[in-house]
């Protein structure tokens, strides 16, 4: 098998294993990695959807646009249409960036409010908006930021996926003298 056949191969278990079993409550890290891997190496904007049924379930994958290098439009009344469609009661937004960094912009943030009040209108929960750069991940709402692949030197918060602090030394407390 060769490596772009396995990383195929991944991707189709990770999609089969949030088709059948679903995802955890908002955890969002196989999501992520399967948006990143459908995303590395664009080098346009694109904005894509997870739509999950009321179970975190997967339900469906979609491109919703492509754009330039610096940003994608979309209507949000033709995302709910495909929200209807995709009979979904949930959904996971990511968009990349093809150059840069991770970090949502102005715009982003303003569409991603946009897009949850659109969703909100047909009684369809946004999950998460996040956008990725690579490697790093973060979401719009918290601005908390994490790697896809984790390696040991980076390790992160397990509940909020925010990085360790790796240059300040954590304080000691009520260490006896
Ligand atoms: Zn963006």
């Amino acid at each position: 098998m060769s490596d772009d056949q396995i990383v195929e191969r991944a991707r189709q278990i990770l999609y089969g294993r949030l088709t059948k079993a679903g995802m955890p409550e908002m955890e969002f890290g196989d999501l992520g990695v399967l948006a990143g891997m459908h995303l590395a190496g664009r080098t346009e904007e694109t904005l894509v959807v997870f739509w999950l049924d009321s179970e975190w379930r997967l339900l469906g994958f979609e491109e919703l646009a492509i754009g330039d290098e610096t940003g994608c439009r979309i209507s949000t009344r033709s995302i709910s249409r495909k929200a209807v469609a995709a009979n979904a009661a949930m959904a996971c937004f990511f968009h990349n960036h093809p150059t840069g960094s991770a970090t949502a912009s102005h715009a982003d943030k303003v569409t991603a409010g946009l897009i949850d009040e659109r969703m909100a209108a047909i009684g369809v929960f946004v999950i998460g908006n996040f956008v990725v750069c690579g490697n790093r991940i973060e979401c719009i709402r918290t601005g908390h930021a994490w790697d896809l692949i984790s390696t040991e030197q980076n390790p992160c918060c397990p509940t909020c996926k925010q990085g360790w602090p790796t240059t300040e030394a954590s304080p000691t407390q009520g260490e006896p003298s």
